[in-house]
């Protein structure tokens, strides 16, 4: 399969690795943008959370909660974890990855929704969305 991340996962790709056990690998985002930006992914190819199985989810999810606890420890004073899913969402590479961006008081960094939106009726957005 002609994925990126998946030849990282194989060794054909370098990367700068942050992590790794027998499901998940954690490398340094290639973007250097915030200092730490990590990219937490299954070692079993899944493009995205609709397609990922729970076993997998389970295991990326726990690895990044693990790296971002190393992250509080090693000094940061917080983390943003997101995930991108299907390009809709901004999703560029097509294999399951958690991004994590480790926080400093005052950074100046920005990761939010901006939408320049009427306020939504949230009782109409619930009946829509509810799931049970
Ligand atoms: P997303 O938009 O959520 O799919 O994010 C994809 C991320 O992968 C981007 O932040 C890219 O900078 C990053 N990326 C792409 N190629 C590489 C690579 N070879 N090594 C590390 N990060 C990469
Ligand atoms: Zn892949």
């Amino acid at each position: 399969m002609d994925c990126i991340f998946c030849k990282i996962v194989k060794g054909e790709i370098p990367c700068y690795k942050i992590y790794e056990d027998d499901d998940v690998l954690a490398m340094l985002d290639i973007a250097a943008d915030v200092e730490g930006h990590t990219l937490v992914l299954p070692k079993l190819h899944a493009a995205d959370l609709d397609e990922c199985d729970e076993q997998t989810y389970k295991k990326v999810m726990l690895a990044s909660k693990k790296i971002a606890n190393h992250f509080l420890s090693q000094g940061f004073d917080g983390v943003n974890m997101v995930v991108n899913c299907k390009s809709a969402a901004g999703q560029e590479v097509p294999h399951l990855h958690v991004h994590l961006f480790p926080r400093k008081n005052g950074d100046n960094v920005k990761i939010k929704v901006d939408h320049p939106q009427i306020k939504l009726n949230l009782e109409d957005v619930a009946k829509k969305l509810r799931l049970n």
